[in-house]
């Protein structure tokens, strides 16, 4: 098992507030772990620590064992807000490309890696469109094929889906499972008890403020899922259920 994230000891404080306390946590290479946990939990906080978007105020995160202090270039983050994080003045094609500047590739090569990856998330169709033509969940597509493309050690997502409706957050849902089946390490935080447990291979619960860790559940259920039949399975109610009652707890 090679260990891409760790997370020890870490605590962070705004002003008076502790949002964070005592928070460990170990993650493999492709693995796919699902945070959640009451809101204003502490999830969001803790996912910018990773990304590197805030400094901790206490204990030490690495990726792939080295110590991050700032944004590290081996990492991509999808968040909630798609309207916000796609430039309206570019190509979807052109949006997807952007990032793979920082790899220091031709305008040829970005331009053939972002077209390559649009078509793999069913999106080949709309590459020469604007984002504001697309539909919210076709936007939040391209914030995922974005990231892909960039290929990221570590994808980190935070409440990706929380601003489509049922239909495509479930097929988004797929396409994280289809993204993790291809090798990638992500790191999902939501506040949908179900999809934690649909998409992961664990499940950390963090407690009501300040967060901590008070679960860390292995899903035990088939690594090929569907949205029917894996939802009916008395694994899957069960778990849903443990997972809720912590979170309520
Ligand atoms: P979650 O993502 O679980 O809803 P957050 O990490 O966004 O939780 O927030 C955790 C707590 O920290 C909340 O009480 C929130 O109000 C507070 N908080 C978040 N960001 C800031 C900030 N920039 N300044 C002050 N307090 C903050």
């Amino acid at each position: 098992m090679n260990l891409l994230l760790e997370i020890e000891k870490v605590g962070h404080y705004y002003a008076d507030h502790t949002a964070l306390e005592d928070v460990n946590l170990e993650i493999a290479q492709g693995e796919l772990v699902s945070i959640v946990g009451p809101s204003g939990c502490g999830k969001s906080t803790l996912l910018r620590c990773i990304a590197g978007l805030i400094k901790p105020s206490q204990g030490r995160i690495a990726l792939n064992g080295v110590q991050i202090n700032d944004v590290p270039d081996n990492l991509a983050v999808v968040f909630q807000d798609y309207s916000r994080s796609l430039l309206p003045w570019l190509t979807v094609r052109d949006n997807v490309a952007l990032p793979l500047r920082r790899r220091g590739r031709s305008k040829a090569e970005r331009q053939a890696t972002a077209l390559r990856v649009l078509e793999a998330v069913g999106l080949g169709g709309a590459a020469q469109k604007y984002p504001w033509q697309l539909s919210g969940g076709m936007q939040q597509r391209v914030s995922i094929a974005r990231a892909l493309a960039y290929r990221p050690a570590l994808l980190l997502m935070d409440e990706p889906f929380g601003s489509v409706d049922a239909q495509t957050r479930e097929d988004l849902e797929d396409l994280v499972l289809q993204v993790r089946n291809e090798g990638m390490t992500i790191l999902l935080v939501t506040h949908d008890i179900d999809e934690s447990v649909y998409v992961g291979d664990r499940v950390v619960v963090l407690s009501r403020a300040p967060g901590r860790i008070v679960a860390d559940l292995a899903v035990g259920l088939p690594s090929k899922r569907d949205q029917i039949t894996t939802r009916e399975l008395p694994e899957f109610v069960h778990m849903r259920a443990e997972v809720g009652r912590l979170v309520r707890a």
